[in-house]
């Protein structure tokens, strides 16, 4: 067996309305080359000025991630040539990124890893080289685009805490707002680190895989190539260092080239732009940015309200999901529920009827603050259940009409009849009815107490309730239904 050693470069576009050292919008899916200035298309001459709204970004994000910010961080030129940078050097920072030494836990899945981060840093991301056939085209819209950087440390050892790590990243930054977590359209986009040694032996001779577009390709990428490392370590050859690339089509990764050194790059510090030197009204700024990440409101959601892994992870999984959640219970709480009773029946609805109505009807969970049924409407309609005034069965139309008429749930309930009939007065009288009409049944249901045919008594029994419920138009509640037709039956026996 050999250890492994996962170190993750994640690239993020940080949701900035303009670029990071111009005033080109940013944006993705424009026409090609419409966002682009001498600036970012790297005319000689031109002067770069700091988008502070990126940096108060990347900030908030090292933050989230228990990274410190320095007295002082500046960029620097990172030298190389590619047609999708003009300028044939990207601005980046190297000596001082502004966000140093961090960490963050990773739990789920069976996982729990403290993985530190090395540093997060700001710079400008380049344009896009699009190949078609014959020839290459240029769009230079992503050229200058606020891209943060997250570098950690080798600490992962399998493809799956790797795709932990990505799924919890995307979503906290999600969360704080800066990033919208996109990796089809390349918004989060990442690169995996991976070496092999004998236990003991520390880090061994690293392979960098490229082209990984989701957090599955980072799973399966990585275990891929642990496994051909470990084989060519068996079979006593050498890993020589190199990049590869992830063929998502064959399930393997592929020679790329073999990895420049840092100094290749030969950086300088950029002396088109000032050392920056957060003041305390930044660091304000940036401090109240921070807000409750994904884990430990998950964490919250178990201990506050009763909820199980499952529910609280999913809840939590979407910022706007957990905020409608708690809105949502705290507004039946107004109405006179039990805190942790109207929890649970929240959490059951939200993820079963309205997920299922969300998916069917192509909206966003992101958006679901503004669907028309809001948090009071669904606190409202969970106390209608709660008190018996309306069936489980009705309360699944009434959401339906919420939706579509835009109206509270108790004037759809009493609009449509819907009320539950509870007295058992009412009840009783339909169950006698029943008794008249389906006396061949009832015979059937008490020949089939006498043979001990529980299979029979059931089905039959669930057949009356049915019945009994017809006769009052759906409304009786179910369970008195029940009872006084087992009280028949057993003639108090039970
Ligand atoms: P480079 O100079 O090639 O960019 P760095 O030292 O900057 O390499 O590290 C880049 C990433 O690779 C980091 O996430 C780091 O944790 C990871 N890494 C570095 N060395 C190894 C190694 N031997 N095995 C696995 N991951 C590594
Ligand atoms: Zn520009
Ligand atoms: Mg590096």
């Amino acid at each position: 067996m050999y250890q492994t050693f996962i170190g993750l470069e994640v690239h993020i576009h940080l949701l900035t309305k303009t670029k990071v050292f111009c005033g080109c919008r940013s944006a993705f899916g424009d026409e090609p080359n419409t966002n682009i200035c001498p600036v970012c298309m790297g005319y000689p001459g031109v002067m770069p000025a700091l988008n502070i709204e990126a940096m108060r970004m990347g900030c908030l994000v090292a933050r989230a991630l228990n990274c410190r910010i320095p007295e002082k961080t500046w960029f620097e030129r990172k030298q190389y040539f590619y047609p999708d940078m003009t300028k044939n050097y990207q601005i980046s920072q190297f000596a001082s990124p502004l966000g140093q030494e961090g960490w963050v836990n990773i739990e789920g899945g069976g996982i729990s890893r403290k993985v530190r981060i090395r540093e997060c840093h700001l710079e400008e991301d380049a344009g896009k080289m699009i190949h078609t056939g014959a020839v290459s085209l240029l769009d230079y819209n992503r050229a200058g685009v606020s891209l943060l950087e997250i570098v950690t440390d080798p600490d992962m050892e399998s493809g799956e805490e790797a795709e932990l790590f990505v799924q919890q990243l995307r979503r906290t930054v999600r969360y704080l707002g800066v990033c919208d977590g996109n990796m089809e359209e390349g918004s989060l986009r990442a690169d995996a680190n991976v070496s092999i040694n004998i236990p003991g032996k520390g880090l061994g001779k690293k392979v960098e895989i490229k082209n990984l577009n989701s957090s599955r390709f980072i799973k399966l990428g990585l275990n891929y190539e642990i496994k051909r490392q470990a084989a060519m370590l068996d079979a006593g050859k050498t890993i020589i260092q190199e990049t590869r690339l992830w063929n998502e089509n064959r399930d393997e990764t592929a020679p790329m080239r073999t990895k420049e050194n840092a100094q290749d790059y030969r950086y300088f510090p950029e002396p088109d732009l000032p050392v920056f030197a957060p003041d305390a009204e930044f660091l304000r700024s940036v401090e109240a940015g921070l807000v409750e990440l994904p884990l430990p409101r998950a964490t919250r959601l178990k201990a506050e309200y009763g909820l199980n892994d499952e529910q609280s992870g999913l809840i939590c999984d979407e910022k706007a999901v957990a905020d409608y959640y708690e809105s949502t219970v705290s507004a039946a709480c107004e109405l006179g529920l039990e805190q942790k009773d109207a929890a649970v029946r929240i959490a059951n609805r939200l993820l079963s009827d309205i997920k299922h109505i969300l998916s069917r009807d192509k909206i966003d969970p992101a958006n679901i603050g503004a669907i028309k049924l809001t948090p009071r409407r669904l606190a409202e309609l969970t106390a209608l259940i709660a008190r018996g005034n309306t069936s489980n069965k009705n309360a699944k139309q009434t959401l339906e009409v919420v939706f579509s008429e835009d109206k509270d749930p108790a004037v759809i309930v009493k609009e449509r009849g819907w009320e539950q009939i509870n007295d058992p007065a009412v009840i009783s009288a339909a169950v006698k009815d029943v008794w008249d009409v389906e006396a061949e049944t009832v015979a059937a249901v008490r020949a089939a107490i006498e043979a001990g045919n529980q299979k029979k008594l059931k089905s039959l029994t669930a057949y009356l309730v049915g019945k009994t419920l017809e006769r009052t138009g759906g409304r009786a509640a179910p369970e008195i239904a029940g009872q006084q037709i087992d009280a028949l039956l057993y003639g108090g026996r039970s």
